[in-house]
């Protein structure tokens, strides 16, 4: 651990008390630290492949996987008012299944639990088990394959909280896929102050505000913790 990591923890907790518009930014590395596989972190399934390695196994079913720290302190934040839109890369439903509210959320990547009409884009649990929409359009897998256009709406209105945003934290992406990869960067043209949570390096670490490599668990809860003492909510 590094030694300024309390204090960089407190530059955060006060960050977060001045935002207006806090925009969070997730991708495979919150969702590590359930259980679940990353792609691009230092024993991801990609880092892993190129090396020649199979992906590390997780022994675990996706439905058994629970949101953990990382998911629940951004629910804390959705709770106390604090944030305004979450951006989330993961297909994993965690933060659905963690109590975010789906209108402050964008999938880019869709949801493996949700089907999508083709025709009027409206989404639908699986277990529904319906394959025709009401409007009469057909429901196929809500999940984005590489090379697949994202879903209109939500890489939209992720466009305009990441302009709107003066504090955008990135937790758990290495942001090298594009259009996502661009968000950040938008947010920055806009004045935010640019705080990334991510263990390895990204393109955008040397315009940071703020940087953590240590793992999303140990800093956005205790970050959260902060604020609510500025707040003046004790727990
Ligand atoms: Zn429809």
């Amino acid at each position: 651990m590094k030694e300024d990591l309390e204090k960089r923890i407190h530059t955060l907790a006060e960050w977060l008390y001045e935002s207006r518009h806090l925009v969070v930014f997730t991708g495979a590395g919150i969702s590590t630290e359930s259980g679940l596989p990353d792609f691009r972190g230092p024993d991801g399934v990609w880092t892993r492949r190129d090396k020649g390695l199979p992906p590390k196994a997780t022994g675990r079913s996706w439905d058994s996987v629970e949101p953990n720290r990382g998911h629940i302190a951004i629910v804390e934040l959705q709770k106390m008012g604090k944030l305004k839109f979450l951006i989330s890369q993961n297909v994993d439903n965690l933060h659905l299944k963690s109590g975010i509210d789906p209108d402050l959320l964008a999938e880019l990547h869709g949801n493996m639990t949700k089907l999508r009409c083709t025709r009027c884009g409206k989404k639908l649990d699986r277990s529904v088990g319906r394959t025709i929409c009401e409007c009469g359009g057909r429901l196929v897998s809500s999940v984005v394959n590489f090379g697949e256009p994202l879903p209109e709406k939500d890489l939209r209105f992720s466009f305009e909280h990441s302009r709107k945003s003066d504090l955008f934290v990135v937790a758990g992406s290495s942001l090298v896929v594009t259009p996502a990869a661009d968000m950040p960067l938008e947010a920055l043209r806009s004045g935010a102050r640019l705080v990334i949570i991510n263990q390895g390096e990204t393109p955008f670490d040397q315009r940071a505000h703020l940087r953590f490599d240590e793992a999303i668990g140990h800093v956005l809860p205790r970050a959260v913790k902060g604020l609510k003492r500025l707040m003046g909510l004790f727990e």
